[in-house]
């Protein structure tokens, strides 16, 4: 069946990811098989005066490909370390052969998203090298972070830096045509979806929920990205980028793949940071006045409305917010480090100063530092 013509939102600053299984197909070396028409695409953008951010994996693919003998696998955290140092400037040599025009490397960690004061000199430098008609490309800092530090997948780095970069829409390039009703690979008649109106529960479902098989070919970190990209008001696409005829549907203004439409709402930089970027360190449980007063009446979470508290968190970090029932329900950044807050919960504000012998602020969680969770 041909899918309906949908046209692609316009666009100026695009970030486009490109997939491990793209540079290196069948888990072997780096090619040119999809990079050549990929960085052709690229070059079109650029002549008609886009913008366009490389997010690209296949750094440890890279590293491989150079070993001489058979790579044991699954590789140790060492290894991958190690292979991605060998790999990462063979990746940019890739790259760099396609184009007349100079290319940066940075290499981001978790810590450049999370932390404001880096975020900001990431954005400054990718301004900056977008003013002088640079092509950055983007892989994660691999060598220094481990998993648990990581943002751990390309396609969240790439929502992220399409965040960072005030990018107007995120193209994720991969190996099938975008997303469908069912595994394409376990059932033929599974049918493509070419506009999703919401990144919501229903289309996690779509992907199979985290255990299933098609969720180990990435659909699952796609949807988050798209979910993280569209909810800061960035179009998304998940397309075959081993199709030549994507690019040049593209270029046409013709979406190929699936569009993940940007919310008609998008949240604001704080809340999409606080949602999104930043990991919670602790939960504090809540009495049921206080969840109606924070979903309803947008009031801030004052200690007397809290009955639990749950981490080891300090002031300032993200901590959960959680109904009776185990319900979270919101996010938010906490006034108060889990030792002194265990002194004050269920106690009014005015009591504070008595109890601690100083007051951070009335509230636990002031609202504007609180999001609401869908
Ligand atoms: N950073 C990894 C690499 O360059 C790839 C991670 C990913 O593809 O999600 O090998």
């Amino acid at each position: 069946m041909q899918n309906p013509f949908i046209e692609l939102p316009p666009w100026k600053r695009a970030v486009l990811k490109v997939g491990s299984a793209l540079m290196a197909p069948e888990g072997k070396r780096v090619t040119n098989t999809y990079t050549l028409d990929i960085a052709g695409f690229i070059t079109q953008c650029r002549d008609h005066g886009r913008e366009i951010i490389l997010v690209s994996s296949g750094a440890v693919a890279a590293g491989i490909s150079t070993q001489t003998g058979k790579t044991r696998r699954p590789l140790t955290i060492r290894e991958k370390q190690a292979l991605a140092a060998i790999g990462q400037p063979l990746l940019m040599t890739h790259w760099s052969k396609f184009f007349d025009f100079p290319c940066a490397q940075l290499l981001l960690t978790y810590d450049d998203i999370k932390e404001r004061k880096r975020l900001v000199n990431a954005k400054n430098t990718l301004t900056e090298l977008l003013t002088r008609r640079t092509l950055p490309i983007i892989n994660e800092n691999d060598t220094t972070v481990v998993d648990e530090l990581k943002v751990g997948d390309n396609d969240n780095l790439a929502a992220h830096v399409a965040v960072l970069a005030d990018a107007d829409m995120l193209f994720i390039a991969t190996d099938i045509d975008g997303l469908y009703d069912a595994d394409p690979k376990r059932f033929p008649q599974a049918r493509l979806i070419p506009v999703v109106e919401k990144v919501d529960h229903s289309v996690f479902e779509l992907a199979g929920g985290k255990g299933s098989l098609y969720s180990v070919g990435g659909m699952i970190t796609k949807l988050q990205a798209a979910e993280k990209a569209t909810s800061r008001g960035i179009n998304t696409v998940i397309f075959n980028g081993a199709r030549r005829d994507s690019f040049e549907k593209l270029l046409h203004q013709h979406c190929c793949g699936t569009l993940f439409k940007r919310a008609s709402l998008p949240l604001n930089a704080k809340k999409h940071w606080m949602l999104h970027a930043v990991k919670s360190r602790g939960v504090l449980t809540v009495d049921a006045g206080a969840h109606q007063a924070l979903i309803a009446k947008g009031a801030s979470l004052l200690p007397s409305g809290i009955t639990s508290i749950e981490g080891h968190f300090k002031q300032g970090d993200s901590v959960d917010i959680r109904t009776q029932s185990n319900e979270i329900f919101a996010k938010g950044l906490c006034q108060y480090d889990a030792e002194d807050l265990g002194k004050i919960i269920g106690k009014k504000s005015g009591e504070i100063e008595k109890i601690l012998g100083y007051v951070a602020a009335d509230e636990v969680v002031h609202r504007d530092d609180l999001v609401l969770l869908e």
